[in-house]
Formats: C-alpha cells, structure tokens, sequence
C-alpha cells in the first residue's frame, strides 16, 4: 500500500468536534440567541436560517432551513453529513420534545437580522435625519 485510503480522508473531518455518542434530534432551525441570526453545520459549515425569514428566501443554495441539533441545541448539523457520520461517531436520535426551545418565527427573524445590521453599520435608516 503506498496511499492511505481508510476512510478517514472526509474534507469535512479535521476541524470538526465529532460529538462521539450524542443524541440529536430533527428540528426547523430556530435562533438561539437575539444575536444569532444564522448557524453552520459542524461539518461542512452549510448555514442553517430560519424557515421564511428573508436570509432563507434570498438563497436556497447553500443553506438549511432545518437540521439536527444536539442537547443543547446549540450545535447543528445537516441532514447529509448526519447520515454521513452518525454510525461513525455514534450518535443516537430522539424525538422534538416539549422542552425544545421555541421555533423563531420569521418576522422575528428578521427582526433579528435588522438589529444585528444596525449594529454592524451596514444599514443606512432613509427616515433618519441627515447628521443625526
Ligand atoms: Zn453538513
């Protein structure tokens, strides 16, 4: 053997946490925090969004709109690399249950996007007065 083809090649590995023997569980993704308004999957960094919100309608192409997190809720990954690598890692599933954070709706959403613009200075308001 002169290549080391085991397997363990998966672009998606080195700088990842595996979550060796974590339960997930199947959920629309939600904001976690009112400073948050996107997530990534931990293994391929696709971003989640939330459904409806105007982030998840601008591009469908390189995001969720739902995935798998974990207890927390804070870690997410994607429906492909779940399938991927849950027997690798040993992760279990479970089903939503009441104690599962609320799902955001999407005027909150939004509403969330626009703050953290504000924030960054990168939305100018027309209403405000000019110098103000
Ligand atoms: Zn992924």
């Amino acid at each position: 053997m002169t290549s080391r083809e085991d397997g363990d090649s998966d672009w998606r590995l080195p700088a990842s946490k595996t979550f060796e023997g974590e339960t997930w569980h199947q959920r629309k993704y939600f904001a976690w925090a009112e400073n948050w308004d996107h997530d990534h999957c931990a293994f391929c960094w696709k971003s989640f969004e939330v459904p409806g919100s105007r982030a998840a309608l601008a591009s469908v192409e390189h995001q969720y709109t739902e995935g798998w997190a974990n207890e927390s809720e804070y870690d997410w990954i994607c429906d492909e690399c779940f399938t991927d690598f849950r027997e690798r890692f040993h992760w279990g599933t479970r089903e939503p249950s009441p104690g599962d954070r609320p799902d955001t709706s999407p005027e909150e959403a939004d509403r969330i996007s626009d703050d953290l613009r504000v924030k960054h200075g990168t939305v100018i308001h027309k209403d405000d007065p000019p110098g103000a």
